[in-house]
């Protein structure tokens, strides 16, 4: 993984400092000596990651780390403070200019490099849900979810694994001005207990447990799928930065030095807050984005592309299995009656309830989907001819046998359906259009035969008299 950062400094061997031991780890890297250069260049070679001085002549860190964020267009590049002030006044005004980290000269190599790496993934990540949500967007399904700098960070549900007292009360009172909810415990147990009912937005849990290794619960939760995305906060003494930079390795997101100050552990654990709805937002807005593309959103039965796709799919399966699957081409009679009569809303509402009947009389398996106008297919799997004709039987009667509801003030429109059916056998060379293409010629002899009926490839017509009597059970 070769990511770009840019160091920013106003002192030369500072720069070529940072850039050797970065070059060594084969990063890319590019050089600012000033503020106003290192916002153009973050602008035009959009960094992974920006490493930036504080205190340089003109603009200072402060200034450019707030513009960054400021920018819609790169606002989610993490930055890091690089500063010799230690003084915690100054570590709260970068987190709230946004910074994502903050690190002291001289820098600790260790703690250098397991941040680099660990906020280089955390970006590299969310560009991924951000180029999805991109795709969307251009499709025009979605619409863009704002910047990481807008989500709010209130309210946050937080677990915090602390057995020191004082220590926890610092924490709570800290994150109680946020109104955060918090849920402490004193171990490992009680909290992978508690992670696997309850959705925490965030875990602060400290290395210097009494009773347990606090880095290896760190780990543990990194490696639980219910808790690996949950962001982790370390907390340790100075004389931990080995595990902390071995807890950033695994995957925590942050740490903070004890004596824990307030101020700055709200503004890290903002920092972080922000980020994981930042992304669960981006998550699930390509959630949405994907049903839309793959539904019909009249009837949310699934659309061509999905069918054809999975029918493919379902096919290459089928070649290793011995059971057939049955394809059905099924099609409103008479449809543009049905429209021109009662008007194309009361179209759409018959629509809607034809494709819950045949939802209703289908196993959770088939697949039935609406690959455009009144024409629907349904796909079972794993069926013999006989029961692929009394499924096809049972779909046309659940159509014709009651009249459709829709509110018209005509009443109740009478609707039939025609159905066309194949059965594809294992072995069979097969693509989805060739499937598509016999159940269709299969319909096109229903609806030559007289509409209302049943027709199957190689079978002909079939009689309704030989399934009247078959009933849900022996669908099922
Ligand atoms: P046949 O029995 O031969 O299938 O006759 P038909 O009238 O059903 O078939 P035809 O293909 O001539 O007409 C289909 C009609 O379905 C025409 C079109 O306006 C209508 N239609 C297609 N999609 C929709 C839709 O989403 N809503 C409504 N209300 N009508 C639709
Ligand atoms: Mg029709
Ligand atoms: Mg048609």
């Amino acid at each position: 993984m070769s990511a770009r950062i840019l160091v920013v400094d106003d002192i030369l061997p500072n720069v070529k400092l940072l850039e050797a031991k970065l070059m060594r780890d084969y990063y890319d890297v590019l050089t600012a000596m000033n503020g106003p250069e290192a916002l153009s260049k973050v602008e035009e070679e959009s960094p992974d990651l920006v490493l930036l001085d504080v205190m340089m002549p003109g603009m200072d860190g402060f200034e450019v780390c707030t513009r960054i964020k400021a920018n819609p267009a790169t606002a989610h590049i993490p930055v890091v403070m690089v500063t010799a002030l230690t003084d915690p006044q100054d570590r709260v005004r970068g987190l709230e200019a946004g910074a994502d980290d903050f690190l002291s000269k001289p820098i600790n190599d260790t703690a250098l490099m397991a941040r680099v790496r660990s906020l280089v993934r955390l970006k590299m990540s969310t560009d991924e849900w951000r180029m999805r949500e991109n795709t969307a967007t251009q499709l025009g399904v979605v619409e863009e979810t704002a910047s990481v700098t807008t989500q709010s960070c209130e309210n946050a549900k937080i677990l915090i694994v602390e057995d020191k007292d004082f220590e926890l009360s610092k924490m709570r009172e800290a994150l109680e001005r946020d109104h955060d909810e918090v849920t402490s415990v004193t171990g490992g147990r009680e909290a992978l207990e508690l992670t696997k009912t309850y959705d925490f937005e965030l875990m602060i849990v400290s290395l210097n447990l009494a009773q347990e290794d606090g880095l290896r619960l760190c780990s543990h939760l990194k490696y639980t799928e219910r808790t690996r995305h949950i962001p982790l906060v370390m907390v340790g003494g100075p004389e931990d930065m080995e595990r902390i930079a071995q807890g950033l390795e695994i995957g925590a997101h942050d740490y903070i030095m004890r004596p824990v100050d307030r101020n700055e552990l709200l503004a890290r654990v903002r920092t972080q807050i922000r980020r994981h709805r930042f992304q669960a937002r981006l998550r699930s807005t390509y959630d949405l984005s994907l049903s839309l593309a793959l539904t019909d959103s009249l009837t949310g039965l699934y659309n061509r592309r999905y069918l054809e796709v999975h029918l493919q799919k379902l096919l290459e399966k089928n070649q290793d299995s011995n059971k057939s699957l049955a394809v059905l081409m099924i099609d409103i009679d008479h449809f543009k009656t049905v429209n021109d009569t009662y008007g194309h809303k009361a179209g759409d509402e018959v629509l809607k309830i034809f494709a819950q009947r045949l939802k209703d009389n289908l196993r959770s398996f088939d697949l039935v989907a609406r690959p455009g106008g009144e024409e629907f297919v349904a796909i079972l799997p794993d069926v013999s001819e006989r029961r692929a004709h009394m499924v096809a039987e049972r779909l046309r009667h659940s159509i014709a046998d009651d009249v459709f509801e829709v509110g018209a003030p005509e009443g109740a429109i009478p609707v039939t359906t025609s159905i066309g059916g194949t059965l594809i056998h294992p072995g069979e060379p097969n693509t989805y259009l060739e499937a598509l293409e016999r159940a269709d010629a299969s319909l096109y002899q229903a609806k030559e035969g007289g509409r209302n009926c049943v027709v199957f490839e190689g079978v002909g017509k079939l009689d309704p008299a030989l399934y009247q009597e078959q009933k849900r059970s022996l669908i099922d």
